[in-house]
């Protein structure tokens, strides 16, 4: 799955919501999160983002590592 990171925060640019053909990108307070039972890997969404929030699960820098949990977190809490 895609995982959507920290400059995301207070940005929401939706540029990866045009993008996701599946529509796994959803709107959550702050930022925007990206489904991980939904994504199917498609990378779409990585090159439109203005600013490189969007990572592959295994290429979140380890700055970033609490957000892979928080894009979970999000689908499960609500
Ligand atoms: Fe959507 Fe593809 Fe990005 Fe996953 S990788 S969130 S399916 S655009």
């Amino acid at each position: 799955t895609y995982v959507i990171t920290e400059p995301c925060v207070d940005v929401l640019d939706k540029s990866c919501i045009d993008e996701c053909p599946v529509d796994c990108i959803y709107e959550g307070g702050r930022m925007l999160y990206i489904h991980p039972d939904e994504c199917i890997d498609c990378a779409a969404c990585e090159p439109v983002c203005p600013v490189e929030a969007i990572y592959y699960e295994d290429d979140v820098p380890e700055e970033y590592e609490a957000y892979t949990q928080a894009n979970a977190d999000f689908f499960t809490a609500t």
